[in-house]
């Protein structure tokens, strides 16, 4: 018979019960032992409903005070040097806490993306640090779900290779140096697991599916034959996820009982890897094949056919019917959804309904029947409502958006001629000053927009409120002397939302959060149809501002790329389908700023990377459609309209090909964190496009100096060139007070006026 299996659950609750008790902690409402008890509760109820659901494989350990990447780096006393408070133990709240989100005397370890998904990890740093067991957390938490729950449940630990792989600072004395030290502390965990009872353990080594060595392997087979020779009575279950798995002939002679492969994301490479080398006999396979990263229903009987495929390599004794990943990356459940489109609705399915996809499956796969194919069938029904719906069926759109994408979007002219024709429409100063488009939401901001939200201030209010805000920000931007003026987006709560409520294929969610970083969780909007440009977004506030200033407006639109990779998409056609009707629709929204007469526009695309294939062999074909769909949405304007991008968030160092293909006639690029490698980058490839490599951070309040500035700016201009510089801050200023970003805007312009009469 074959069994469920889940690779990890959210930890944010059905109503972000979770965010709001650590808040709580943080703001000194809760004390500690009150915290507990609270995570304690949501941690409960989600084990009982997996055992409810009747879930056979039910994991323990991965819920998290914050990360689990942190729990393991303190379960094994990885706490940066910095934190000097600390003398080894149990890593105490406080401490536990500060390396997550800084302390008084300590900054916060660096934040980073998990793999390829929106999910953020804190990074370990193994910098001077001795290594010990501090407490076995998978332990603690297997005795919870045993003793209160009756739960026997599946421990799981992030890998060790995956681990420092993750970490920074391992580097000096190296990976085998490093495990040196850990496999014994591993080996402490699993002994009393194996003591107190424990059948199987889960760890994940997701890192194997980016890169697999020949060292890599041999760190590896160190690893499990260390743990399977030190706890002979576990069973390993070795879990890969996000890809297809690196090294598939070394990874299934592993001395270990298991091995779980994602047939999700992975499934051409590991399937083909399967078909032409085997399943070990001796070995459970994990077969991911109910998405952990997509809302939508599975098709059951497509994963009915799969698994039927899988059992000509793998009898059903051998196979567990499980999630592709965690389902961290999804939110808990379509309950509490009310407001949807009933066909929408119908076809959702969020971590809960995933355990009901997981359970159904299985039992259709061990005792197969026609009443449980008639279930399966029924169950594809919703799916396939929705992709035969109108929504998913707009001919026109389709088209138009195919058409485009065959031609190759170009400019009119190329850089070279187009920047003459710019230079002589808008006569800027060298070195012209501008910034990324949003300006300080006050409490007054966010209020004005609660009271329209619910009725109690009409549109004309509004609107009449926005403009204000506005017309407020024109005139302190003259007053600062900035060159080049945005309207401030007052009327946008976020980039994407924004659009996203203007399109024709959005939908939105009340309850499908997700956690991004820490207490901090997102709620994507859901591009369920083709999408459908039904009016003008940007135009009226952007010609309003324009109306009352001599200097250039600049529109304000997020790209497509970045629309698309922070929302949860339909799975029916191709991601790169998607972002051509979104750049179709952006396209539109560029045309009418233009003929509205605003000359400069920013088209937004701080997500490009996010959206990066973890295999290199992918990322290429993924980099060519992104910047087409860019080009595509900016292309058909007027040689002297003047289109800027903005990209922040990450390294761009190794995309500037891509960058320069994207043929923006100005970029603006966060530099805070990686300033003197990123203007090597842009030298060593002569991107010669208008360039604003961000002068100031502005993720914190502090006002930079004018000299700051100019010493940032002299470095850069060491390699780049004065004709194609541009000043401006890192990213919005939405985050911001007034105050300080007057003053630091003030700064940056005499910091221009110096620079310009150096040069
Ligand atoms: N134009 C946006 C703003 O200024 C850009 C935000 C971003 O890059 N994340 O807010
Ligand atoms: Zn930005």
């Amino acid at each position: 018979m074959a069994k469920s299996g889940v690779l990890g659950y959210p930890r944010i609750g059905a109503k972000r019960e979770w965010k709001k008790a650590l808040e709580a902690f943080w703001a000194g409402k809760l004390d500690e032992a009150e915290l507990d008890r609270q995570l304690q509760d949501i941690r409960l109820q989600h084990l009982l409903k997996m055992k409810e659901k009747g879930i056979d494989f039910i994991p323990v350990g991965d819920f998290s005070d914050y990360d689990h990447v942190l729990d393991t780096a303190t379960m094994f006393g990885i706490v940066p040097k910095r934190f000097s408070s600390y003398n080894g133990g149990i890593v105490p709240k406080s401490i536990y806490y500060g390396i997550a989100r800084g302390m008084k005397n300590a900054a916060a370890s660096e934040m980073t993306k998990w793999f390829n998904t929106n999910y953020h990890f804190i990074v370990p740093e193994l910098d001077g640090v001795t290594p010990a067991l501090t407490e076995n957390k998978p332990l603690l938490a297997y005795r919870e779900a045993k003793q209160l729950l009756g739960i026997e449940g599946r421990p799981v630990l992030l890998g060790p290779l995956t681990l420092l792989k993750l970490s920074k600072g391992s580097s000096e004395l190296g990976i085998e140096t490093w495990l040196d030290r850990l496999i014994p502390l591993y080996v402490q965990v699993l002994q009393a697991l194996e003591r107190e009872g424990v059948a199987w353990v889960q760890i994940d080594e997701p890192i194997l599916v980016t890169e697999c060595k020949d060292a890599d392997v041999r760190c590896l087979q160190t690893i499990y034959e260390a743990f399977t020779a030190s706890a002979p009575g576990l069973k390993f279950m070795l879990q890969t996820y996000f890809e297809s798995v690196e090294a598939y002939r070394d990874i299934i002679e592993l001395p270990v009982h298991g091995i779980g492969l994602d047939f999700v994301h992975g499934l051409e490479g590991n399937l083909s890897a399967i078909k032409a080398l085997g399943f070990p006999s001796d070995k459970m396979l994990g077969a991911g094949v109910i998405n952990g990263r997509g809302i939508w229903k599975a098709s059951l009987s497509d994963n009915q056919t799969l698994l039927d495929e899988l059992a000509r390599y793998v009898p059903a004794e051998q196979l567990i019917v499980q999630t592709s990943c965690s389902l961290l990356h999804v939110p808990v459940s379509v309950q509490g959804e009310t407001r949807l489109a009933p066909e929408l609705r119908d076809a959702l399915a969020f971590a809960d309904e995933k355990l009901d996809e997981l359970v159904l499956l299985t039992r259709a796969v061990s005792a197969g029947g026609d009443e449980l194919a008639t279930k399966l069938q029924r169950y594809d029904l919703a799916a396939q409502a929705l992709r035969q719906s109108e929504v998913r069926n707009k001919q026109d759109i389709q088209q138009a958006a195919a058409t485009l994408a065959i031609h190759e979007p170009k400019r009119g002219k190329p850089f070279a001629e187009r920047t003459v024709s710019q230079r002589e429409k808008w006569k800027l100063p060298v070195f012209p000053t501008t910034t990324i488009g949003s300006f300080p939401q006050s409490a007054e901001v966010r209020k004005a927009r609660q009271l329209w939200r619910r009725g109690e201030w009409n549109g004309a209010q509004y609107v009449e409120f926005i403009r204000q805000q506005i017309e407020r920000w024109i005139r302190l931007q003259e007053e600062i002397g900035l060159d080049v003026l945005v309207h401030g987006e007052f009327e946008r709560t976020d980039m994407v939302e924004f659009f996203g409520e203007k399109l024709g294929g959005f939908a939105f969610t009340q309850h499908g959060w997700v956690q991004s970083y820490g207490s901090r969780c997102v709620k994507p909007p859901i591009i369920y149809g083709d999408v459908v440009f039904q009016g003008a977004m940007t135009v009226e506030e952007t010609k309003y501002a324009q109306s009352l200033t001599s200097r250039p407006v600049k529109g304000m639109l997020t790209g497509p790329i970045t629309i698309m990779n922070w929302s949860f998409v339909r799975e029916d056609i191709p991601r790169e389908q998607i972002a051509y009707q979104l750049a179709y629709a952006l396209r539109q929204e560029v045309q009418a700023l233009e003929e509205a007469g605003i000359g400069m526009i920013q088209v937004d695309e701080p997500a490009i990377r996010e959206g990066l294939p973890l295999k290199e062999a992918k990322q290429d074909a993924y980099l060519n459609w992104a910047v087409r769909a860019f080009r595509m949405s900016v292309c058909a304007v007027k040689d002297e309209t003047q289109i800027h991008t903005h990209m922040c968030y990450s390294e761009f160092h190794d995309m500037i090909d891509a960058i320069d293909a994207m043929d923006a006639d100005v970029i603006s690029i966060e530099t805070s964190r990686s300033h003197g490698e990123l203007i090597g980058s842009f030298e060593s490839n002569t991107y010669s496009k208008g360039i604003g490599l961000g002068v100031y951070d502005i993720h914190s309040p502090r006002v930079p100096t004018v000299e700051e500035m100019t010493n940032l700016i002299d470095r850069a201009l060491q390699v780049l060139d004065p004709n194609l510089f541009w000043i401006n801050p890192d990213c919005g200023l939405k985050t911001r007070g007034d105050e300080e970003t007057i003053a630091a805007l003030q700064n940056m312009v005499k910091a221009a006026l110096l620079t310009r009469e150096k040069y």
